[in-house]
């Protein structure tokens, strides 16, 4: 198993903190901060989610 490392994504509207996710190490080298698309259940509505370290 790759070493993992927890992180969170955090709506970039309003900060809240729905997802937890972790990803490998060799991800995190290629991608550099990760930011997906995902739903956020304060606004309601698809919003980017940017990478947070706990
Ligand atoms: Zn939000």
């Amino acid at each position: 198993m790759p070493p993992r490392e927890w992180i969170f994504l955090e709506c970039s509207e309003c900060g809240t903190r729905y997802y937890r996710t972790t990803k490998s190490t060799s991800t995190m080298k290629q991608a550099g901060k990760l930011e997906l698309s995902k739903f956020c259940p304060k606004c309601r509505l698809h919003r980017p989610h940017k990478e947070r370290k706990k």
